[in-house]
């Protein structure tokens, strides 16, 4: 007998009749002798829903108003499921966050999970009750009611199996596993059998939204096996654990790309100590988070200073940046928002040289231009003009051989 904590996401809950599936692989699950903690999303775009109604007073809404609105999406689901196992005779109990005390820090819409209490978690499954949790979601020390930022679920998923010591957290989605790539973006996609942790990791912060970084980053620091499976079809799915020496490394294990990013640039700053700090201090105390950064060489005491942010910081960051132009003697700021970025993926890097140069190769033989690049031990990016991202993702995935075998 298992511990086994389940997450249905969105599309799996989108409808009573996909629910009522739900409840009916619930109950296969059970019948199997094992304890079951189900998470729960909200039904399919129903959060979005919420986050346009929210907008009518004010964009953006009210922090502390706004997750109390985006919380309820998640409370209609456990209520539905849990009637669902009832009506099928199968005993559960539905918790919202708070009802748990899944307990966070107050940063409304990004919450981190600080502790879980599993005392009627434990008490429920003691009597063979499923128990049912709104995912997404928690509350404070104040009592307030707080959101994970989008995708929370997974992360509310993995925390609960982190402090329920579960065997596995099964993550159903609407993909049968994780793939080389998005299979919607590129339907060569290959799934993978087994990712280790830091892969996907990578995966997640370089743009895989097949599962927050948080529930990630969780799973990582706590051993918690992650496995991503298909709520409408049978399958192994992806299993997510620690690196295995015993497994072939593959070069490249995938490819992640977004473009949420935004570029800028400023020419012509003046090439003396402390000129970094004082650009990017500013951009800092605004809370807003740089990725990417790029200073070239200086010529004739001045240098170009390049670096991303998020798009939905683009215009903030932009101003912030005219401000300064002429306190710091900067000749022109430029900005691009129409950027992607590209990245690969794998631990088989560190031992392997050359793929750069395969990657720079597969990019030039489509006409696409690199504008910045940027290295670690078990990555590579670059970022590129946005249109031509769907054909560099399609390139790469052909050159470092990830497509799978067709049969014609
Ligand atoms: P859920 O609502 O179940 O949480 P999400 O939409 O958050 O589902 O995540 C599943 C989606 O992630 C898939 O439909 C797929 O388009 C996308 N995705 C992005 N990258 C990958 C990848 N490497 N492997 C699998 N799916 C991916
Ligand atoms: N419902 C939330 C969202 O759509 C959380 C989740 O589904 O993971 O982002
Ligand atoms: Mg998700």
């Amino acid at each position: 007998m298992a511990l086994i904590v389940q997450k249905y996401g969105g599309t799996s809950v989108g409808s009573t009749e996909r629910i009522a599936a739900v409840a009916d692989k619930i109950i296969a699950t059970r019948s199997q002798g094992h304890d079951l903690v189900v998470v729960v999303s909200a039904m399919s775009g129903e959060t979005n829903r919420l986050v346009e109604l929210a907008k009518s007073f004010g964009d953006p809404p009210h922090a502390r108003e706004f997750d109390v609105l985006l919380a309820t999406g998640e409370q209609v689901t456990i209520s539905l499921l849990s009637m669902a196992l009832q009506a099928r005779g199968c005993p559960a109990r539905s918790y919202t966050g708070a009802q748990v005390q899944i307990l966070t820090d107050s940063v409304h819409n990004k919450a981190r999970i600080l502790e879980i209490n599993d005392k009627n978690i434990h008490a429920d499954l003691k009597r063979g009750t499923v128990v049912v949790v709104a995912g997404f979601q928690g509350i404070d020390c104040d009592g307030n009611i707080t959101t994970l930022g989008r995708g929370g679920s997974d992360t509310s998923a993995v925390a609960l199996a982190a402090a329920l010591e579960a065997d596995e957290c099964q993550i159903y989605t609407d993909v049968d596993g994780v793939y080389t790539t998005d299979p919607r973006v590129v339907p060569e996609a290959r799934r993978l059998d087994q990712i280790c942790f830091e892969e996907m990791l990578e995966m997640a912060s370089l743009g895989s939204k097949v599962l927050q970084i948080r529930s990630v980053e969780f799973a990582s620091k706590f051993n918690v096996p992650i496995r991503v499976l298909s709520s409408f079809k049978e399958g192994k799915g992806t299993l997510i654990a620690p690196e295995d020496n015993k497994m072939e490394k593959a070069l490249i294990s995938g490819i992640a790309f977004n473009r949420d990013e935004s570029k800028l640039t400023l020419l012509g700053v003046p090439d003396q100590p402390g000129i970094a700090y004082n650009i990017l201090g500013d951009i800092a105390d605004a809370n807003i988070e740089v990725d990417m950064i790029i200073q070239n060489i200086g010529a004739d005491g001045t240098t170009d200073f390049t670096f991303t942010v998020h798009r939905n910081d683009y215009k903030k960051a932009l101003d912030i940046l005219h401000n300064k132009t002429k306190d710091l003697g900067i000749r022109e700021i430029k900005g691009d928002n129409h950027i992607a970025k590209i990245s690969l993926v794998g631990v088989g890097m560190r031992s392997h040289a050359g793929i750069a140069s395969t990657m720079f190769k597969a990019l030039a033989d489509e006409g696409i231009n690199i504008q910045m690049i940027s290295t670690s031990e078990i990555k590579i990016s670059v970022v590129i003009h946005e249109k031509y991202l769907e054909l560099g993702v399609r390139a790469l995935h052909t050159a470092f051989n990830l497509d799978k075998e067709t049969k014609d």
